[in-house]
């Protein structure tokens, strides 16, 4: 058996987990959580941990020269520098309308790119 002691990132509180796991890697148990959620992240961080992914594009004709862009769902965290170096190479004409969808299927994954604010056409 294995000790694992993590902390919850689901909310502010950052409640300090301990996971035990048995020898062929299955979960056991998981303490010291104030809630549910907890429980399941600490199972999901182990076995498939995912994250939501913000970042910015280059944009042009906006006020501003970079668009922020979210994830539609949370991604594998083995594929977030992917993600982002295939951001790196995405280039947008303003205007843009908050929750326009950027791109579709990022790097195959089934999920898309969404502007995260709007940015009008300036001259
Ligand atoms: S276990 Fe529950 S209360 Fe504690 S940090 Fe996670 S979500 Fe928040």
């Amino acid at each position: 058996m294995k000790k694992i002691e993590m902390i919850c990132i689901v909310c502010p509180m950052s409640c300090h987990l301990e996971v035990e796991k048995n020898d062929d890697g299955s979960i056991l148990s998981v303490t010291g959580n104030s809630c549910n959620r907890g429980d399941g992240y600490a199972r999901k961080e182990l076995t498939n941990p995912t994250r939501m992914l913000t970042s910015t594009i280059k944009i042009t004709g906006a006020i501003y020269n970079r668009l922020p862009v979210i994830t539609s769902s949370d991604i594998p965290k083995g594929k977030l520098f992917e993600v982002m170096k295939a951001l790196a190479s995405i280039e947008v004409t303003a205007p843009v309308k908050m929750n326009d969808v950027i791109v579709t299927n990022i790097c195959d994954l089934g999920i898309d790119i969404i502007a995260s604010r709007s940015m009008e056409k300036v001259n």
